[in-house]
């Protein structure tokens, strides 16, 4: 699921709020914000955690497309039945 979040939703810098200037350190994945310079000694796994409400709201907000899709999908469906969800 970890690895899901990197696609879908973009993790930001907890100090300046910037999600386009992290450089990962490959031998000790540290990551860097080359922006404002935070240094998260933790990793991903500590941008992620501090991202962690973003992260709950997108997938709230991901959940609900996902349903209204799925009703849609319902509704054209009953339509020739002549059902209709809400
Ligand atoms: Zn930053």
């Amino acid at each position: 699921m970890k690895q899901n979040y990197n696609k879908h939703i973009k993790l930001l810098c907890a100090t300046c709020g910037s999600g386009d200037f992290f450089e990962k350190n490959e031998k000790t994945d540290v990551i860097t914000c080359k922006k404002c310079n935070r240094v998260y000694h933790g990793g991903y796994d500590e941008l992620v955690e501090l991202n962690q409400k973003n992260i709950n709201s997108e997938v709230e907000s991901m959940k609900q497309e996902v349903k209204k899709d799925i009703i849609k999908d319902l509704n054209s469906m009953f339509k020739k039945t002549g059902f209709k969800l809400k």
